[in-house]
């Protein structure tokens, strides 16, 4: 059957990055049996500007018939001044709502052509290749009560709340366990079960559903001793699960031990697999139009929508194969480049892919 992608370019390097994974998409097309349609759609700033809304009904209507999700990067400054509501980054939020994508994965690959890139020293990190998997649609970001209240003394006080039900841990447990299974089968559950009782339901029912997965080692770990062992010895994981905040924090940590923000994809799953697929980077308004980003976080992503939404782990592999292939040939973007490789554009990187293949 053929599989329905949307592709949302957004703003700044957004549209030069997604031509190049769409170049990627239409040769698995052509030369190997992949059935899928695409359809474009603007999103953000750029939806923004032609409908006076980051996520147009139309945009929204697209994405919800979909089987997949294709996304560039959203914002830039021209829009930093929009009332909240109205600023690109709202899309982002809208269409994970939307699509009721509550399972983040982010993946934290160091290719060993590009150890180097990294800040720490490469036998800490060459080699490394973990994944965090955050909820994101729960948490202290969207827990009710929140807000600014003054309190009896005059002094106003800001205030929030972490909640998690049991059925919100469950099925993001379940999408770590499954991933573990496709992977080392180790899996590291991080919270903060020690001071916070909403930590220590989550880890009762990590527990709980860990019966179903009997081949998975299940491990559990404080966030703040997580966020020290991931910069000593990052090797050690292989898949962690976590919740929204601490996942926003230690999936930025992880990036960086790549040290390479243009390399990392990301999926965000719903209950049935349906997947939102972008780099972990953004719009870079500081490089867009030159056409020097780095289009492999994005061509990345492709890999991550065929092995977790289309069923096709044999052509994601093949994607990856071909990325490894490109680096091992010494071609670099300005943001990966070293000396002794050779720098080349966006397009020549994403041409370089599509031959690999
Ligand atoms: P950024 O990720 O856009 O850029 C950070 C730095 O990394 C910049 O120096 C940029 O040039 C570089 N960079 C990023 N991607 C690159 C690539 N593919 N190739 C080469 N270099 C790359 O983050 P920022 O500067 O903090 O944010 C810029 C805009 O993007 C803001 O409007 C922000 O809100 C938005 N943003 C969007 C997303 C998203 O769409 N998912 C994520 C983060 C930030």
């Amino acid at each position: 059957m053929t599989k329905k992608i949307a592709v949302l370019p957004g703003d700044g390097i957004g549209p030069e990055v997604t031509a190049e994974a769409v170049k990627v998409l239409e040769r698995l097309r052509r030369d190997f049996g992949l059935k899928i349609e695409l359809e474009t759609a603007p999103v953000g700033g750029a939806a923004y500007d032609l409908h006076k809304h980051p996520l147009p009904d139309s945009t929204l209507t697209l994405a919800r018939a979909a089987d997949a999700v294709l996304l560039g990067a959203v914002g830039g400054p021209q829009y930093d001044t929009l009332p909240r509501a109205l600023r690109p980054e709202k899309a982002l939020l809208g269409l994970r709502a939307e699509l009721k994508l509550f399972a983040n994965l982010r993946p934290a690959i160091l290719y060993p052509q590009l150890a180097s890139a990294s800040t720490l020293r490469p036998e800490v990190v060459a080699g490394l290749d973990l994944l965090i998997v955050r909820e994101l649609t729960g948490d202290i970001y969207f827990g009710e009560p929140r807000g600014v209240r003054v309190r009896a003394d005059g002094e106003r006080e800001g205030f929030n709340t972490m909640v998690y039900a049991e059925h919100e841990v469950e099925r993001v447990a379940r999408v770590a366990f499954d991933a573990a299974r496709k992977r080392r089968k180790k899996l590291c559950s991080v919270e903060k079960a020690n001071v916070l009782e909403t930590s220590g339901l989550w880890r009762e029912v990590v527990i709980r559903v860990a019966k179903d997965y009997p081949e998975i080692e299940l491990s559990h770990m404080y966030v703040d001793n997580a966020a020290m062992q991931l910069v000593r010895a990052p090797k050690q994981f292989d898949v962690i699960v976590t919740g929204n905040l601490f996942g926003d924090i230690l999936s930025d940590e992880a990036a960086m031990l790549t040290g390479s923000i243009g390399m990392l994809p990301s999926a965000s799953l719903d209950a049935a697999d349906k997947g939102m697929y972008e780099p972990i980077h953004g719009s870079a308004p500081d490089i867009a139009g030159k056409g020097i980003a780095n289009p492999l976080a994005t061509i990345l992503s492709v890999a991550m929508m065929l092995r977790y939404t289309l069923n096709a782990p044999v052509l994601a592999d093949k994607i990856e194969q071909a990325v490894s292939k490109v680096l091992d040939r010494g071609l670099r973007t300005g943001d990966i480049y070293t000396e002794g490789t050779k720098k080349v554009g966006t397009k020549e990187m994403g041409d370089a892919v599509v031959t690999a293949l």
